[in-house]
């Protein structure tokens, strides 16, 4: 990955954003289970962060991906995940579908205002009855007249609770599961939408998380992204640009612990030596910034191939999984050299063991990952038929 003075340019941009806008607020965000964030994606949006790769007709910058993960990378100098997390849902997760496949009427309307900043997006695919399984989800759309129906329910929506609208997947028909699903946009205010209480998390505290439940719900089939039955496939296409970046947004995150760490363990002393000084602690240190590395040149490939046009389905997944495990390990492992204070809530090494516990879970558990890794790879079993 060779990177360009504008590559560079986004980073620094980044750094100085979450290190005004951010950090000196992300203790009382945390405590307080919310963060604001109309304000901060406006803030985000007059730098232009929020339309990094999306079309420049409705006010983006027209860059690669590469430029994106940047951004998703740097973002990681936050100090918690929970703004990272909103921010990523706002551009890898509710809008790449739009971008690529809404009309341009659908993307006037609620494209260009969520690179604006103006608005809250959601991306709401999983629901209480199960979020591995994205096909099998039971929330549906009925056509009325010009206008969809939409009878369901979706759970663990991130921002949900101040969203403007939400990329939601339902389903249109009956037939084969893989092609009866479509993504619609729904806004928030319309009447039979409710936003459910917020869910009281172990981390990633200042991110709201909402269940949301739809009854009779009518929203023109104008929002209706791309075709009819064709929203499981976009929705596969999307989750690429979700694991990405949930991925990418570990790397500097686990930078920050290592060295708070290393940092920690050569003022501390036991034993009349400082910590640092035990081969178990600086072996150990250099064994998971070699684990970071490596991550990070696996996810750089995987953008660069994905902006070269591959399919890189293998990869990501493959990134997003390594990337979820080395984040639990990397925080776990450095938690203990900083003993007591490790188990302290605002510790550095505790607050990274509490949000970076999500990405083995969210956007596609572990075995998710595997399973897509396996069935790549030639060795899923089928599904045996019944005698
Ligand atoms: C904080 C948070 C934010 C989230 N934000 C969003 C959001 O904005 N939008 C959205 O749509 N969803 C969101 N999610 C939902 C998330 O994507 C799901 O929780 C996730 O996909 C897992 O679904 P589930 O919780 O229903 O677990 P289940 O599907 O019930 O699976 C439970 C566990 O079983 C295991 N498992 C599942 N299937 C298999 C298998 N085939 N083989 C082996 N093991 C398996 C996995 O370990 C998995 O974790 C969020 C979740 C959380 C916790």
């Amino acid at each position: 990955m060779k990177f360009t003075e504008e590559h560079l340019q986004l980073r620094r941009t980044v750094r100085e954003f979450v290190d005004k806008e951010i950090n000196p607020h992300m203790e009382k965000w945390d405590r307080d289970g919310a963060f604001p964030a109309h304000d901060v994606f406006k803030k985000a949006g007059k730098l232009g962060l929020l339309g990094v790769n999306k079309p420049e007709a409705f006010g983006g910058m027209g860059l690669d991906y590469s430029y994106q993960m940047v951004v998703s990378e740097e973002l990681g100098t936050c100090h918690g995940g929970s703004v990272p997390m909103a921010l990523g849902v706002q551009t890898d997760m509710a809008t790449p579908a739009l971008a690529r496949w809404g009309t341009d009427e659908l993307r006037r309307e609620f494209l260009a205002p969520a690179i604006a900043g103006d608005i809250v997006c959601s991306i709401a695919v999983s629901e209480a009855s199960g979020g591995s399984d994205v096909a099998a989800i039971k929330t549906t759309a009925r056509k009325d007249g010009s206008d969809y129906v939409i009878n369901g329910s979706k759970m663990w929506i991130t921002s949900a609770a101040q969203a403007d609208w939400m990329c939601t997947l339902v389903n249109t028909g009956d037939g084969p599961v893989h092609a009866n699903k479509t993504l619609v946009i729904i806004p928030t205010k319309t009447k039979g939408v409710t936003i459910g209480p917020k869910i009281d998390k172990l981390g990633m505290r200042a991110s709201d998380t909402c269940p949301v439940f739809f009854e009779d719900v009518r929203v023109p089939q104008k929002n209706r992204i791309g075709g009819e039955g064709m929203g499981f496939m976009m929705q596969m296409v999307q989750f690429q640009e979700e694991r990405l970046c949930g991925a990418v947004g570990t790397l500097r995150g686990m930078d920050g612990v290592i060295d708070a760490t290393i940092a920690y363990c050569k003022e501390r002393h036991t034993f009349g030596q400082p910590l640092i000084d035990n081969q178990v602690i600086h072996f150990r240190m250099a064994e998971l910034r070699t684990e970071v590395e490596s991550l990070r040149s696996l996810i750089y490939r995987a953008v660069e191939d994905y902006v070269g046009g591959a399919d890189v389905t293998m990869l990501a997944s493959m990134a997003k999984l390594k990337a979820g495990r080395l984040a639990r390990e990397v925080s776990d492992a450095c938690l203990q050299y900083w003993g007591g204070m490790g188990f302290t809530w605002e510790n550095p090494a505790a607050r990274s063991y509490r949000d970076s516990r999500l990405l083995s879970i969210g956007g596609g558990a572990d075995e998710i990952m595997l399973g897509i890794i396996c069935k790549l790879m030639g060795i899923l079993p089928g599904k045996k038929k019944k005698a």
